[in-house]
């Protein structure tokens, strides 16, 4: 096992990343949050050759999970499934998921390994670490015997298992009106996951907005919703877009309001990066009028 993150590009915490070293900004959420918030050498990585690999997703695949009741339903969430269901998809789903090993070397090797698992430490003496992106409904026994597979973890101790946890969201569309608030219930307003939003810093995100707009409301005055062309924008935007099946989601470009076409065809970092600068002019806006 060895120290690093991801492209060597971790951010130390409370620290802006040098711009021109920052890769692309990743748009799945699951990316996301393997790099987010991390110190330079925030991960230990567990190396897996091919045979290793192959013989832990079979493991995954024929471990025994916990059965759901009658009264569960199983939906997952696609931003945070269960390790055991990606490797049932597809012997390669979790090399290029939670397992991806690119932008890491092994420094025995000098080469990418195979797959990796990563651990990230749950407290600041590294005492103790979590497997990053293994959500599991593997039962205990099974998660003991199937994890001490992972290279470098023959010998741990486990101090707490995996297991699935549910999220209690609304239809946000259909439910929750422009202030946030329910339609059959006024008065009350909901923010965070509560509401349909995924993610930490966009629940706090929604709690800032929802805040905002019930202290209009209080004031009698109109509605001034943040821009749909920032990402505080973009969380309305999502909240109020009907699906057929509603679900969270993290804040990503597409909840963001597309450029103007006048401005022509431009590549995704280029375009990215206007977005990102029209979000900055118009939040600025939007605050001063406030
Ligand atoms: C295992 C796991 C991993 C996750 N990983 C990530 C991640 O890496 N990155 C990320 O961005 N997001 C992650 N999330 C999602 C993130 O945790 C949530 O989106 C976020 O915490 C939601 O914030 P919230 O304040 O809306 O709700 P919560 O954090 O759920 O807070 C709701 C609070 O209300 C309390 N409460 C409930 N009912 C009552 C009641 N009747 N009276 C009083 N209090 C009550 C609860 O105890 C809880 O403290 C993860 C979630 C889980 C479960």
């Amino acid at each position: 096992m060895w120290k690093q993150s991801r492209y060597g590009k971790g951010v130390v915490r409370g620290e802006r990343p040098a711009e021109p070293e920052r890769a692309a900004p990743p748009e799945d959420a699951a990316e996301r949050r393997d790099d987010a918030e991390v110190g330079d050498e925030a991960y230990v990585n567990c190396p897996f050759d091919e045979a290793q690999y192959k013989a832990f997703v079979r493991a995954l695949v024929e471990s025994e999970k916990v059965e759901a009741r009658d009264f569960e339903q199983v939906r997952y969430f696609e931003g945070c499934l269960p390790c055991e269901v990606m490797a049932a998809r597809g012997e390669q789903t979790l090399s290029f998921g939670p397992m991806k090993p690119v932008g890491l070397t092994d420094p025995r090797t000098g080469r990418r390994p195979y797959a990796v698992i990563q651990l990230r430490p749950e407290d600041e003496a590294a005492t103790a670490y979590n497997l990053v992106g293994f959500q599991t409904r593997m039962k205990y026994a099974e998660q003991l015997r199937v994890f001490r597979m992972v290279p470098g973890l023959e010998e741990a101790d486990f101090l707490r298992m995996g297991s699935v946890h549910r999220n209690t969201f609304v239809d946000a569309p259909a439910l929750l009106g422009p202030a946030m608030e329910l339609r059959a219930l006024p008065g009350v307003h909901l923010a965070g996951q509560i509401a349909g939003v995924e993610g930490y810093v966009e629940s706090a995100a929604a709690g800032f907005v929802c805040a905002m707009l019930l202290a209009q409301k209080l004031r009698n005055e109109p509605l001034r919703p943040p821009p749909p062309t920032t990402a505080l924008g973009g969380i309305l935007t999502h909240l109020g877009r009907k699906q057929p099946t509603y679900q969270p989601s993290n804040i990503t470009w597409a909840h963001i309001a597309p450029l103007d076409p006048a401005q022509g065809k431009l590549r995704k970092r280029a375009r990215y990066e206007a977005m990102a600068e029209r979000a900055l002019r118009d939040l600025d806006a939007w605050w001063a009028a406030g």
